[in-house]
Protein backbone atom coordinates (compact mmCIF):
# COMPACT_ATOMS: atom_id res chain seq x y z
CA UNK A 1 0.00 0.00 0.00
CA UNK A 2 1.13 3.43 -1.09
CA UNK A 3 1.72 5.57 1.90
CA UNK A 4 0.23 9.39 1.63
CA UNK A 5 2.67 11.90 1.91
CA UNK A 6 1.93 13.51 5.12
CA UNK A 7 0.58 17.14 4.46
CA UNK A 8 1.99 20.02 6.20
CA UNK A 9 0.02 21.32 8.95
CA UNK A 10 -0.89 24.95 8.61
CA UNK A 11 1.28 25.34 11.93
CA UNK A 12 4.78 23.87 10.32
CA UNK A 13 3.75 26.27 6.44
CA UNK A 14 3.26 29.03 8.86
CA UNK A 15 7.12 28.58 10.82
CA UNK A 16 8.59 28.00 7.37
CA UNK A 17 7.09 30.79 6.58
CA UNK A 18 8.24 32.80 8.85
CA UNK A 19 11.58 31.65 9.01
CA UNK A 20 12.29 33.05 5.19
CA UNK A 21 10.60 36.09 6.50
CA UNK A 22 13.63 35.88 8.82
CA UNK A 23 16.22 35.10 6.60
CA UNK A 24 14.94 37.93 4.30
CA UNK A 25 15.15 40.53 7.27
CA UNK A 26 18.69 39.54 8.19
CA UNK A 27 19.17 39.75 4.10
CA UNK A 28 17.58 42.91 3.44
CA UNK A 29 19.81 44.65 6.95
CA UNK A 30 22.85 43.22 5.33
CA UNK A 31 22.32 44.98 1.95
CA UNK A 32 21.68 48.37 4.31
CA UNK A 33 24.83 47.95 6.14
CA UNK A 34 26.80 47.31 3.16
CA UNK A 35 24.63 50.49 1.53
CA UNK A 36 25.65 52.66 4.45
CA UNK A 37 29.45 51.87 4.53
CA UNK A 38 29.96 52.04 0.86
CA UNK A 39 28.48 55.90 1.31
CA UNK A 40 31.64 57.88 0.10
CA UNK A 41 34.15 58.91 3.07
CA UNK A 42 33.93 62.42 4.61
CA UNK A 43 36.56 65.14 2.80
CA UNK A 44 39.37 66.14 5.63
CA UNK A 45 41.65 69.12 5.00
CA UNK A 46 45.40 67.94 4.07
CA UNK A 47 47.87 70.14 3.47
CA UNK A 48 50.91 68.85 0.94
CA UNK A 49 54.32 70.50 0.35
CA UNK A 50 55.76 70.27 -3.51
CA UNK A 51 59.43 70.72 -4.53
CA UNK A 52 61.03 71.06 -7.86
CA UNK A 53 64.37 71.50 -8.77
CA UNK A 54 64.94 70.18 -12.34
CA UNK A 55 64.16 71.65 -15.88
CA UNK A 56 61.19 73.98 -15.81
CA UNK A 57 60.75 74.30 -12.39
CA UNK A 58 57.69 76.16 -11.99
CA UNK A 59 56.10 74.23 -14.58
CA UNK A 60 56.36 71.07 -12.32
CA UNK A 61 55.01 72.99 -9.74
CA UNK A 62 51.64 74.26 -12.14
CA UNK A 63 51.30 70.07 -13.52
CA UNK A 64 51.44 68.92 -10.02
CA UNK A 65 48.95 71.62 -8.65
CA UNK A 66 46.63 70.77 -11.97
CA UNK A 67 47.09 66.80 -11.63
CA UNK A 68 45.37 67.37 -7.61
CA UNK A 69 43.18 69.11 -9.48
CA UNK A 70 41.58 66.91 -12.14
CA UNK A 71 41.37 64.60 -9.53
CA UNK A 72 37.78 63.29 -8.42
CA UNK A 73 37.98 63.36 -4.63
CA UNK A 74 40.17 66.13 -4.08
CA UNK A 75 39.39 69.73 -4.24
CA UNK A 76 42.33 72.06 -4.38
CA UNK A 77 41.45 74.53 -1.29
CA UNK A 78 44.50 77.04 -1.46
CA UNK A 79 48.14 77.22 -2.95
CA UNK A 80 51.24 79.23 -1.89
CA UNK A 81 53.33 81.21 -3.71
CA UNK A 82 56.66 79.73 -5.27
CA UNK A 83 59.58 80.21 -2.57
CA UNK A 84 63.24 79.29 -3.94
CA UNK A 85 65.35 77.98 -1.57
CA UNK A 86 68.70 76.13 -1.24
CA UNK A 87 68.69 72.56 -1.79
CA UNK A 88 70.33 71.11 1.43
CA UNK A 89 71.53 67.53 2.18
CA UNK A 90 73.24 66.77 -1.08
CA UNK A 91 74.41 71.01 -1.63
CA UNK A 92 75.63 70.32 -5.22
CA UNK A 93 72.46 70.30 -6.87
CA UNK A 94 70.13 73.58 -8.30
CA UNK A 95 67.97 75.26 -6.58
CA UNK A 96 64.81 73.97 -5.31
CA UNK A 97 61.44 75.81 -6.18
CA UNK A 98 59.02 74.88 -3.25
CA UNK A 99 55.51 75.41 -2.58
CA UNK A 100 52.20 73.95 -0.54
CA UNK A 101 48.51 73.47 -1.33
CA UNK A 102 45.52 72.73 0.96
CA UNK A 103 43.25 70.22 -0.27
CA UNK A 104 40.08 68.82 1.01
CA UNK A 105 39.81 65.20 0.13
CA UNK A 106 37.82 61.63 0.50
CA UNK A 107 41.07 59.62 -0.06
CA UNK A 108 42.64 57.41 2.84
CA UNK A 109 46.05 58.77 3.85
CA UNK A 110 47.74 55.47 2.01
CA UNK A 111 45.16 56.03 -1.03
CA UNK A 112 46.63 59.90 -1.01
CA UNK A 113 50.20 58.82 -0.37
CA UNK A 114 49.85 56.50 -3.58
CA UNK A 115 48.42 58.96 -5.35
CA UNK A 116 51.07 61.49 -4.82
CA UNK A 117 54.14 58.84 -5.90
CA UNK A 118 51.75 58.30 -8.93
CA UNK A 119 51.68 61.96 -9.87
CA UNK A 120 56.00 62.29 -8.99
CA UNK A 121 56.17 59.13 -11.38
CA UNK A 122 53.94 61.13 -14.40
CA UNK A 123 56.19 64.51 -13.72
CA UNK A 124 59.10 62.13 -14.16
CA UNK A 125 60.73 61.75 -11.12
CA UNK A 126 63.87 59.64 -10.56
CA UNK A 127 64.44 57.96 -6.98
CA UNK A 128 67.70 56.25 -8.35
CA UNK A 129 69.20 59.29 -5.74
CA UNK A 130 68.34 60.07 -2.50
CA UNK A 131 68.04 63.29 -1.51
CA UNK A 132 69.13 64.38 -4.90
CA UNK A 133 67.41 65.89 -7.95
CA UNK A 134 63.69 65.94 -8.57
CA UNK A 135 61.56 67.07 -11.27
CA UNK A 136 58.59 66.88 -7.97
CA UNK A 137 58.68 65.71 -4.54
CA UNK A 138 55.25 65.74 -3.16
CA UNK A 139 54.98 65.01 0.68
CA UNK A 140 51.43 64.61 3.46
CA UNK A 141 52.33 67.50 5.83
CA UNK A 142 48.93 67.44 7.86
CA UNK A 143 45.87 64.82 7.39
CA UNK A 144 43.43 66.77 9.28
CA UNK A 145 44.46 66.08 12.72
CA UNK A 146 45.04 62.70 12.64
CA UNK A 147 48.61 60.61 14.15
CA UNK A 148 49.71 58.61 11.46
CA UNK A 149 52.35 55.97 12.21
CA UNK A 150 52.72 52.98 9.29
CA UNK A 151 55.87 51.48 7.61
CA UNK A 152 55.88 53.59 4.74
CA UNK A 153 53.60 56.86 5.90
CA UNK A 154 54.16 59.30 8.90
CA UNK A 155 51.78 62.39 9.39
CA UNK A 156 52.37 64.76 10.28
CA UNK A 157 55.38 64.79 8.44
CA UNK A 158 58.25 64.22 10.89
CA UNK A 159 60.39 66.95 9.55
CA UNK A 160 58.08 69.81 8.69
CA UNK A 161 58.68 72.05 11.60
CA UNK A 162 62.54 71.52 10.99
CA UNK A 163 62.37 73.28 7.56
CA UNK A 164 61.67 76.64 6.76
CA UNK A 165 61.44 75.38 3.11
CA UNK A 166 58.22 73.71 4.12
CA UNK A 167 57.11 76.38 7.20
CA UNK A 168 57.27 79.22 5.09
CA UNK A 169 54.70 78.35 2.24
CA UNK A 170 52.66 76.39 4.50
CA UNK A 171 52.86 79.38 6.79
CA UNK A 172 51.31 81.50 4.03
CA UNK A 173 48.20 79.28 3.59
CA UNK A 174 47.54 77.87 6.94
CA UNK A 175 49.53 80.35 9.40
CA UNK A 176 47.04 79.40 12.09
CA UNK A 177 46.65 75.74 11.33
CA UNK A 178 48.30 73.79 15.25
CA UNK A 179 50.02 70.87 14.91
CA UNK A 180 48.69 68.16 16.58
CA UNK A 181 51.51 66.68 18.13
CA UNK A 182 54.03 70.45 18.33
CA UNK A 183 50.78 72.20 19.43
CA UNK A 184 51.93 75.11 17.73
CA UNK A 185 50.76 77.06 15.11
CA UNK A 186 52.13 76.94 12.00
CA UNK A 187 53.21 80.83 12.39
CA UNK A 188 55.01 79.96 15.59
CA UNK A 189 56.57 77.00 14.10
CA UNK A 190 58.07 79.44 11.24
CA UNK A 191 59.15 81.95 14.08
CA UNK A 192 60.81 79.43 16.35
CA UNK A 193 63.00 77.85 13.74
CA UNK A 194 63.86 81.28 12.27
CA UNK A 195 64.46 82.51 15.49
CA UNK A 196 67.47 79.67 16.31
CA UNK A 197 69.18 81.84 14.10
CA UNK A 198 70.87 79.34 11.88
CA UNK A 199 69.57 80.48 8.76
CA UNK A 200 70.00 84.27 6.62
CA UNK A 201 67.03 85.06 4.47
CA UNK A 202 67.25 87.36 2.03
CA UNK A 203 64.29 88.39 -0.45
CA UNK A 204 65.10 89.22 -4.17
CA UNK A 205 63.46 91.82 -5.64
CA UNK A 206 64.69 90.99 -9.32
CA UNK A 207 62.88 87.52 -8.75
CA UNK A 208 59.03 88.96 -9.57
CA UNK A 209 56.46 87.08 -7.93
CA UNK A 210 59.41 85.10 -6.31
CA UNK A 211 60.96 85.27 -2.76
CA UNK A 212 64.87 83.93 -3.06
CA UNK A 213 65.41 82.82 0.57
CA UNK A 214 69.02 81.93 1.31
CA UNK A 215 70.58 80.01 3.84
CA UNK A 216 73.44 78.19 5.10
CA UNK A 217 72.36 75.47 7.17
CA UNK A 218 73.85 72.67 8.55
CA UNK A 219 75.11 69.96 6.29
CA UNK A 220 73.83 67.14 8.54
CA UNK A 221 70.40 68.51 7.79
CA UNK A 222 68.86 66.42 4.56
CA UNK A 223 66.15 66.69 2.43
CA UNK A 224 63.77 63.60 2.57
P1 LIG B 1 60.34 61.40 -0.73
O1 LIG B 1 61.78 61.15 -1.07
O2 LIG B 1 60.08 62.70 -0.05
O3 LIG B 1 59.41 61.21 -1.91
O4 LIG B 1 59.89 60.30 0.37
C1 LIG B 1 60.23 58.96 0.25
C2 LIG B 1 59.47 58.06 1.21
O5 LIG B 1 58.91 58.72 2.31
C3 LIG B 1 58.33 57.33 0.53
O6 LIG B 1 58.72 56.00 0.37
C4 LIG B 1 57.16 57.43 1.51
O7 LIG B 1 56.57 56.16 1.74
C5 LIG B 1 57.80 57.97 2.77
N1 LIG B 1 56.94 58.83 3.58
C6 LIG B 1 56.76 58.71 4.91
N2 LIG B 1 55.94 59.66 5.37
C7 LIG B 1 55.59 60.42 4.31
C8 LIG B 1 54.75 61.57 4.16
N3 LIG B 1 54.14 62.13 5.20
N4 LIG B 1 54.61 62.10 2.90
C9 LIG B 1 55.24 61.53 1.84
N5 LIG B 1 56.06 60.45 1.92
C10 LIG B 1 56.22 59.89 3.15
Amino acid sequence: MKKKAKRKGPKKAAKKGQKKYVKKIKKTAKNRTVQKSAKPAEYKTVFISLGSNVGDREEYIEQAITLLRETPGIKVIRRSSNFETQPQGRKNQPLFINAAVEISTNYSPQNLLELLQGFEDTLGRDRSLEWGPRTIDMDILLYSNELISEDNLTVPHPLMHERLFVLEPLKEIAPNVVHPILERTIKELYHDKKAEGMESEKYDEDLPGFREVKRGIADDYERW
